[in-house]
């Protein structure tokens, strides 16, 4: 356990003060390791290795250094988007996770330290930092653009990265570089300040975090005004409504989550940051008012938000259309973010449960297994002769995407998962996310899982406790799971699950606890609203979604023709750890085709028949699909006639 010997402060991406009203508290980042046998180990070191280095690169090669290293009068043109600072920061807050673990350097830290100095020669004598607005735009633009200038959105990244490096102890400069700019923004946009807002959230939590590392509260002060401004109006309507900001109204009496998906999801961030700093009990309320808009009727399957390419927008209650789903990569970060805030706030098991559910589809799908391509949009059906050639939709994942934003965002996030696996009270341990790690908080209790879930069902464990005194071992029970044991040194206990968690009390001194959380194959139906999906089923097992892909169909047969028998049990198929798809489902369905060709036939015509041959489907977990042979998929299957 070297890991924990090296143990030091080193915090991760939320901190909550001893003052904040907080149920659970977040264990310091060296408390958890991810055993790289895992599947979450394995993801973190893939980050490490090939992600990061990938990002590293592509921030050279797409301009967004040479932006930042353009002087006064260079006539250097500005390359990407026009907030590509933040890819930089986004970057830098993911090398100063994978630092903060001391499991390894690689250059890292002379990256690091690389781009500190570019950023202390880009900064302005006052602390202003946006290379796109110091070079491509009129002084008096400054700040004066605020709905579309993502200046406060990018500032708010800098400064998560920064408050990452001071936890990981490589902030000595860029800390400060962060809060000349922060108090910069609290001179214009606090309490006295201007009243304005961002069109793009992110300052809010950023600021709440820098509140948190320095105790200066006027940061707080300034991410509140921030929250209390919106829904006021001060931003232009657009082309796409006040909603689409969330200015429509202020947050405390909005009931839908509307908008542009990331947006929301970042704004409601920061207002569980404020809220429980400041006890804001009617913030907070909010907060969980919007979660149930939003989970309760304008959610994906796979965790995923946004059905809207438009304006990458939530959509409507059940608009949730599969083909034509935005599901946004950076959304399901921000959802994973908001929901592990809520839960530290409040210790329901529902917010865990959409992290998880959220992680192993919708966040996990968007990187392939090498590491280095990567989807924007994340659609739950490809069509057959789907026209994936520009990158709103592509076909496959990319490279690297002209508005960068998801690739680092994948990056700062895997790069501090052990950070979201466990917390602690005063009772004991919450285990939330199941995957081999080791476990040790402050005090001595340790918990060290071995497990190959979600590729199977068994969790074991193994409890031990410096001290003599008993404690309350908290294992979440997902909500998926309809069956569970626990034993205790091969004693079957009686336990039930509370409020989604099974509590175990004991002094503990190197028990083993056996988890078994069955994961039957099973079939999924959506609400009769979700018009996109009506006659569909989607197949899953334990948090994992799946999909029927093309690589497993025979090359004459179309996906949309396929169609799936719900009468025939459905198969695990274990294929091993190292196969591309370690466990596939196997299915029975036929081929259909239809009595007329005709785009439109009439009724009786469609109802007369069709030529159905069988055929056994293989189905594969959603977030590795696209690793094989690109063609089409689909999640949602049509089931078959009876
Ligand atoms: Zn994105």
């Amino acid at each position: 356990m070297t890991m924990l010997e090296h143990a030091t402060a080193a915090r991760g991406p939320v901190q909550p003060t001893d003052g904040a009203r907080s149920t659970l508290d977040p264990l310091p980042l060296n408390a958890v390791r991810l055993r790289p046998a895992g599947l979450l180990g394995r993801w973190q070191d893939r980050n490490a290795t090939e992600t990061l280095p990938h990002c590293v690169d592509q921030l050279e090669a797409d301009g967004a250094l040479a932006n930042l290293r353009r002087t006064p009068g260079d006539g250097t043109p500005h390359r990407g988007m026009w907030f590509s600072d933040s890819d930089v920061y986004k970057t830098m807050e993911a090398i100063a996770w994978r630092l903060a673990t001391g499991d390894g350097d690689n250059g890292l830290r002379e990256t690091f330290d690389a781009l500190t100095g570019l950023l202390e020669s880009a900064q302005e004598a006052d602390g202003y930092l946006d290379s796109f607005y110091q070079h491509n735009k009129p002084d008096h633009a400054r700040w004066r653009e605020l709905a579309g200038s993502h200046e406060l959105y990018c500032a708010g990244h800098l400064i998560q990265a920064a408050v990452a490096a001071n936890h990981a102890g490589i902030g000595a400069r860029l800390l400060p570089l962060a809060r000349r700019f922060a108090d910069l923004i609290v001179d214009k946009f606090g309490p006295q300040g201007d009243n304005a807002v961002c069109g793009h959230p992110e300052i809010e939590t950023a600021l709440v975090e820098l509140f948190r590392v320095t105790g200066y509260r006027p940061y707080l002060e300034t991410a509140r005004c921030f929250i209390d401004r919106r829904g006021h109006g001060l931003l232009p309507t657009g082309a796409f409504g006040a909603g689409y900001f969330q200015d429509h109204l202020p947050v405390r009496e909005a009931t839908e989550a509307t908008g542009h998906a990331v947006r929301q999801v970042y704004l409601l961030a920061g207002v569980v940051d404020v809220a429980v700093e400041t006890g804001d009990e009617t913030l907070l309320a909010a907060a969980e008012r919007l979660w149930e808009s939003l989970f309760e009727s304008k959610t994906y399957i796979t965790g995923a938000h946004g059905s809207r390419h438009r304006d990458e927008a939530i959509g409507d209650p059940y608009e949730l259309p599969p083909d034509r789903a935005y599901a946004e990569t950076c959304a399901a970060i921000g959802s994973f973010q908001w929901n592990w805030r809520l839960l530290l706030a409040t210790g329901k098991h529902r917010y865990a449960d959409e992290m998880e559910r959220v992680l192993y589809n919708g966040i996990a799908v968007a990187t392939a297994l090498d590491g280095r391509h990567f989807f924007y949009s994340n659609p739950l059906h490809l069509r057959t002769g789907h026209d994936g050639s520009g990158e709103d939709a592509p076909s496959q994942r990319l490279s690297w995407y002209s508005c960068a934003c998801c690739p680092p965002n994948l990056a700062r996030l895997v790069g501090s998962l052990q950070a979201y696996v466990a917390t602690s009270d005063a009772s004991g341990l919450q285990i939330h996310l199941y995957g081999s790690s080791d476990i040790e908080d402050d005090h001595g209790r340790s918990v060290e899982i071995e497990t190959r879930y979600p590729w199977d069902a068994d969790v074991s464990m193994t409890v031990t406790s410096r001290s003599a005194q008993p404690w309350t071992l908290a294992l979440r029970v997902p909500g998926w799971c309809d069956a569970f044991t626990v034993r205790v040194d091969g004693q079957f206990m009686e336990a039930a699950a509370v409020d989604g968690y099974v509590r175990l009390t004991r002094a503990w001194s190197g028990e083993r606890v056996d988890l078994h959380l069955a994961m039957p194959a099973r079939l999924v139906a959506a609400h009769p609203r979700v018009d996109a999906v009506r006659g569909c089923v989607a197949l899953a097992r334990g948090p994992l979604v799946y999909s029927v892909e093309h690589a497993d169909l025979r090359g004459d047969v179309v996906l949309e023709d396929v169609v799936l028998d719900t009468g025939v049990p459905l198969n695990v198929v274990d294929n091993g750890e190292e196969s591309v798809i370690p466990v596939a489902l196997s299915a029975v369905g036929r081929i259909v085709k239809p009595a007329s060709s005709a785009l439109y036939p009439s009724y009786e015509q469609a109802a007369s028949g069709s030529a159905d041959t069988p055929i056994t489907l293989t189905a594969v977990p959603y977030f590795l699909w696209g690793n094989r042979t690109p063609g089409p998929m689909r999640v949602w299957i049509p089931v078959a006639a009876r």
